[in-house]
C-alpha cells in the first residue's frame, strides 16, 4: 500500500516548502519529495541567498576602499577580496538558511522524502531515485521550478561558458568577464565581480539595461556602471562563444550592425530560466503545457483534476509569469489555503515588486512611465534624487532616485520606481501604497521618519505635484 497523505508537494524551493507549511498549518497531513542534499530550492542554494551575499561582500570592500573618506586606518597596501573567506561565510548562511527550513519541516511534521519524483496519475506519486517508493495523496502540488537556459547560438560547457550556478562558487575573481544578459542576475553579478576586481563587460540585446525597468531607472544605471568600468554594450547580439583551455571568445553584432569580437576570462549567461519538467510526467498525465511550462489558472489549478503547480514552473497564460521567490511563496500560500477550504483571492501581478540587488540597487513596482501613457493615463511624474537627502549623505551613497508614476485625473499612485540606497527595502511602502489604491497626495501626508531614505519617497509625491520641499 503506497503511503497517504492529503498533501504532496514536489520540490522544496520557496513555492514549495512554503505551500508545504502553510498547508501543515492548517491541518494537513503532508510530505514533500525533494531530490537535492538540502532544502529551499533554487533561492536558498544557487540564487537569492548565495547571490545577495556576495553581494553583501562587494558592498563591504566598497566601503573599506572609500576607508580614508570614513577615516578608517589601513596600514598595509590596498584592500583586496580574500574568495576563500567569502565563500566560507556565504555557504555558513545558506546552510544556516536550508537547515532552518529542516527545523520547520520538523516542527510541522511535513515528511521529507528524499528523492526524485514523477507523476503517475489518480494520485500518486512514483519516488524514481533515491528514497525509492509510491506515495498517494488527495492533492499534488507540482514547484520544481527552473534551471538556466542559454540560447541557441551559445554552448554552455560550465567552465569557460558559465551560468549563475557557477558564477557563485567562482574559487578566484576572473580577470576579465563577459555577461551576456542584463536582468537582475546579469546586472547583480556585473556588480559583484566588478567590485571585487574583475574587467566586466555586460551584453544586452535590447536597446537599455535592465529592459523590464522604468526608462529612467535603466539610464541611471547604465550611468553608474560606466562610472564604475564596466564596458556597457546595449542593442548588440552575440552570435557566437567559443571556448578554450584558457578564455573565451564572444562574437557579436554591434549596435552599429558591425561585427565585434571580445575575449574573456569567463562568459556568464543571463538569458533567462527555463521550466523544470523534463521526466515529471506531466505530458503523459495529460496536463496542458506550453514550452515546458505547466498551465494554470488564476488558483494554481492544472488542467488535470487535485493536481496543482506553483512558482518558476507554472505559466497562467497571460504574460510573462514573474520567476521571483517571493511570487512563488505567495503562490504556495494560496494554493495551501485553497486547498484547506479558505477563501482566497487571485494574486494581482501588477503589484509584484521587482527586487535588483546590483549596485546602486532597483525597487520598483506597479506601471512604469511607459506603460502608463500606453495605457491612456494622464501621467503625472514626481522624482526625488537621493543625493539630496541628510541619511544618503552620511551613508556615502548618493547615487539614484525616486520616481513615482500618477494618474492625474485621480491622483492615484500607479508605479513607483526607485534605483540607489536601499530601494529593494524602501518598495515595501510603494508595494502598500498599489495595494491600498493610495494617491500622492495620501503619501504626502503620511509622515515619513527624519533622516531615513524613506524620505525620497515622500519627496519624490511632492514632486508630483509640483514642488518637493528640498529641492
Ligand atoms: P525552485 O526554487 O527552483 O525549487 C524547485 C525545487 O524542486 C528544487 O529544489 C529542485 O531540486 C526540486 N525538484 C525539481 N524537480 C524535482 C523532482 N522531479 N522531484 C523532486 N524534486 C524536484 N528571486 C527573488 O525573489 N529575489 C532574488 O533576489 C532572486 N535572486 C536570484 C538570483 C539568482 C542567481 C537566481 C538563479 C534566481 C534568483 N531569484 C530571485 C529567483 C528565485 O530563486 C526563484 O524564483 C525561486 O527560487 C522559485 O522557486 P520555486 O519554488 O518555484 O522553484
Amino acid at each position: 500500500m503506497p503511503t497517504a497523505y492529503d498533501v504532496i508537494v514536489i520540490g522544496a524551493g520557496t513555492g514549495g516548502y512554503v505551500a508545504a507549511i502553510r498547508a501543515s498549518q492548517l491541518g494537513k497531513k503532508v510530505a514533500v519529495v525533494e531530490k537535492q542534499k538540502a532544502l529551499g530550492g533554487t533561492c536558498l542554494i544557487w540564487g537569492c541567498i548565495p547571490t545577495k551575499a556576495l553581494l553583501e561582500h562587494a558592498h563591504a570592500l566598497k566601503v573599506v576602499q572609500n576607508a580614508k573618506e570614513w577615516g578608517v586606518m589601513i596600514p598595509y597596501g590596498a584592500p583586496a577580496i580574500d574568495m576563500k573567506q567569502v565563500h566560507t561565510r556565504k555557504d555558513k548562511i545558506v546552510t544556516g538558511l536550508t537547515k532552518g527550513v529542516e527545523y520547520l519541516f520538523k516542527k510541522n511534521k511535513i515528511d521529507w522524502i528524499k528523492g526524485t519524483a514523477r507523476l503517475m496519475g489518480k494520485g500518486k506519486v512514483d519516488v524514481f531515485e533515491g528514497d525509492k517508493q509510491t506515495l498517494e495523496a488527495k492533492e499534488i502540488i507540482v514547484a520544481t521550478g527552473s534551471q538556466p537556459r542559454s540560447v541557441p547560438s551559445v554552448q554552455i560547457d560550465h567552465e569557460r561558458i558559465i551560468t549563475s550556478d557557477e558564477a557563485i562558487h567562482l574559487k578566484e575573481v576572473p580577470k576579465s568577464l563577459v555577461i551576456m544578459g542584463s536582468g537582475a542576475v546579469g546586472v547583480e553579478f556585473a556588480s559583484i565581480y566588478r567590485r571585487f576586481g574583475s574587467e566586466v563587460t555586460i551584453i544586452e540585446l535590447l536597446p537599455r539595461l535592465v529592459p523590464v525597468e522604468d526608462e529612467a531607472v535603466s539610464a541611471e544605471l547604465e550611468k553608474s556602471f560606466k562610472k564604475q568600468g564596466i564596458n556597457v554594450l546595449t542593442s548588440t547580439k552575440v552570435t557566437r562563444a567559443t571556448a578554450s583551455s584558457t578564455e573565451v571568445t564572444i562574437e557579436a553584432q554591434g549596435a552599429d550592425g558591425k561585427p565585434l569580437s571580445i575575449s574573456a576570462s569567463l562568459l556568464l549567461v543571463a538569458t533567462g530560466r527555463g521550466p523544470v519538467t523534463t521526466g515529471l510526467g506531466a505530458e503523459e498525465l495529460g496536463i496542458a503545457m506550453d514550452k515546458g511550462y505547466i498551465k494554470v489558472d488564476q488558483m494554481y489549478r492544472t488542467s488535470v483534476p487535485n493536481v496543482s503547480a506553483i512558482g518558476d514552473v507554472i505559466t497562467l497564460g497571460t504574460g510573462v509569469h514573474p520567476q521571483l521567490a517571493h511570487v512563488s511563496s505567495m503562490e504556495g500560500v494560496i494554493v495551501a489555503e485553497r486547498l484547506a477550504g479558505k477563501p482566497v483571492q487571485p494574486l494581482n501581478y501588477e503589484h509584484v515588486p521587482g527586487c535588483t540587488y546590483c549596485d546602486p540597487e532597483i525597487g520598483s513596482v506597479g506601471l512604469t512611465e511607459a506603460e502608463a501613457r500606453q495605457r491612456g493615463y494622464d501621467v503625472l511624474v514626481g522624482q526625488f534624487p537621493f543625493g539630496v537627502l541628510g541619511r544618503a549623505k552620511m551613508a556615502g551613497e548618493s547615487e539614484g532616485f525616486v520616481k513615482i508614476v500618477a494618474d492625474k485625473k485621480y491622483d492615484e499612485v500607479l508605479g513607483v520606481h526607485m534605483i540607489g540606497p536601499r530601494s529593494t527595502e524602501l518598495v515595501a511602502e510603494a508595494v502598500l501604497a498599489l495595494r491600498l489604491e493610495c494617491t500622492v497626495e495620501e503619501l504626502i501626508k503620511t509622515i515619513h521618519a527624519h533622516p531615513t531614505f524613506s524620505e525620497a519617497v515622500a519627496e519624490a509625491a511632492h514632486a508630483a505635484h509640483g514642488a518637493a520641499i528640498h529641492m
